[in-house]
């Protein structure tokens, strides 16, 4: 039976969703400004592999991600760089998608936009303020923090008594400023706005996620997810508006918050210079070797990242792909009684662990036993086709969660010709002709061949016409 910390309860809980085998699951998405960095990826794969084993496990999991296309900072980012907010978000979203892609992360069943649903924010608005929950002024329409019975309930945070009369005018406000929050803002000059009962103005922040959450999976949900840097004021606003537009309680029953990644060290920040993007780390690393790294370290665990580790990990995961290479040309050898007890136990424990509030590293260190044991017995081609068969099977149901081998059947279907010119483009790129080089790359990809440059040499794999649109 699964177990999953709760955030709101501080404890962990036996997992029962409200729908016996279904699983609503909204985890909060990129506010398009930018290409993505390596802490919104820690967190979408995360989140990914938790969905990937609420799958395996057998529920049927229906996954939101909104897309945070109008805020504040994407309006500071269009005037800093005169690029028109429209074009602004589309070229983001375009990466976002390319790159949640390339690290293989399981399409979302829906991508809401928020400027595709200003007509029920709108709407979810005047509910507020009907059931008196809110109130317009100048400059929008605030949450009253204090008509609700139970604000603090998620991160702990109390209700002032006296209000300071100041009201921000951004989402970014800290715990000093008047806690009542921005549901609608009314638009200055030259701001992008929608029409509405207030006057044109566009959605406070944390307003989407209740109307996106209510329309995609419904006025309560099982898993609502997102960093620890969420909990408060984001997902402490969403259950303040959720609970008192519906009535019914809880909006969410498990809120699950993966630790913040920081970089060697400190928090990522443009002005630090440590901020990595990660179209920058793609050029460098194998996307699987990312995804690797951050499946071997338990979803709540703050993570330091540094280049070395990564590089590390890397070689780990080369370590489990030689293996499965091993195993792929295993042939002649005599049939060992053993292997299944043994992949019987690794699948028991390695169940035992996700099972467990999903304790990736302690499942990877029952895989990483099982290497072991299994290097062993794959040692001098002692195994038989058979034998070698059920481990590889094993393995890729492993991989059905956690994304990260490279089975040997994906490199074979690559023609020689396919081959030489991988090769060649490879010189290509040592002698830094990277026009030509490019071409080959994209010469194979429209042959389904995609192409991953590593430190230690290239990969490619096979992907389907289908799986290759999103
Ligand atoms: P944002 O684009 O900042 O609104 O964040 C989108 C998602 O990525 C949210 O779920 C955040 O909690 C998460 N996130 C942002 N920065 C980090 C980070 N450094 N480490 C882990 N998760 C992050
Ligand atoms: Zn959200």
């Amino acid at each position: 039976m699964l177990k999953v910390y709760n955030t709101r309860t501080r404890k962990k809980e036996a997992f029962k969703p409200l729908k016996k085998g279904e699983v609503g699951m909204y985890v909060c998405g990129p506010t398009v400004q930018g290409p993505m960095h390596i802490g919104h990826a820690r967190t979408y794969i995360a989140f990914d592999i938790m969905r990937r084993y609420l799958e395996f496990s057998g529920f049927k999991v229906n996954y939101v991600m909104n897309i945070t296309d109008i805020h504040d900072d994407i309006i500071s980012k269009a005037n800093e760089t005169g690029v028109a907010f429209e074009e602004l978000i589309e070229r983001f979203i375009e990466i976002f998608f390319r790159d949640m892609k390339a690290f293989e992360i399981k399409p979302a069943t829906v991508y809401p936009r928020v400027t595709r649903h200003i007509e029920e924010i709108v709407h979810f608005v005047k509910e507020l303020q009907e059931k008196g929950f809110a109130y317009e002024t100048h400059d929008g329409v605030y949450f009253d923090v204090s008509k609700f019975r139970g604000y603090g309930k998620l991160s702990g945070v109390k209700i002032k008594k006296s209000k300071t009369g100041t009201r921000v005018e951004t989402d970014k406000y800290d715990k000093a400023s008047a806690q009542d929050f921005a549901l609608w803002k009314k638009a200055k000059q030259g701001e992008p706005a929608w029409p509405s009962p207030w006057g044109n103005g566009r959605p406070g922040w944390h307003i989407e996620c209740s109307v996106m959450s209510s329309k995609h999976i419904g006025e309560q949900i099982d898993i609502h997810g997102g960093a620890v840097d969420l909990i408060f004021p984001h997902h402490e606003n969403e259950i303040a508006q959720s609970e008192a537009r519906s009535g019914k309680r809880p909006f969410v029953k498990y809120w699950v918050h993966t630790g913040f990644l920081n970089v060697e060290g400190t928090k990522m920040s443009k002005s630090l210079g440590n901020f990595i993007e990660v179209p920058d780390l793609l050029r460098e690393i194998n996307p699987k070797a990312f995804r690797f790294f951050i499946g071997q370290l338990h979803y709540k665990s703050r993570i330091n990242y540094t280049k070395k580790d990564l590089e590390k990990e890397s070689k780990k995961l080369e370590a489990w792909n030689e293996l499965i290479h091993r195993l792929g040309t295993a042939k002649g050898g005599k049939e060992n009684k053993k292997v299944s007890a043994l992949v019987e136990k690794t699948m028991k424990s390695f169940r035992k662990e996700m099972d467990n509030d999903f304790a990736f590293s302690n499942a990877w260190a029952v895989l990483s036993k099982f290497k072991t044991q299994a290097n062993k017995l794959a040692a001098g081609n002692k195994l038989s086709e058979k034998n070698a068969k059920e481990i590889l099977e094993f393995l890729r149901k492993i991989d059905s969660v956690f994304g990260v081998f490279t089975f040997e059947k994906e490199k074979q279907e690559i023609g020689k010709h396919e081959l030489e010119l991988v090769k060649k483009r490879g010189e290509l790129r040592q002698q830094k002709k990277w026009a030509e080089a490019d071409a080959i790359r994209k010469a194979l990809a429209e042959k389904g061949i995609i192409l991953d440059d590593t430190p230690t040499g290239t990969n490619w794999k096979l992907v389907s016409k289908g799986q290759d649109n999103n």
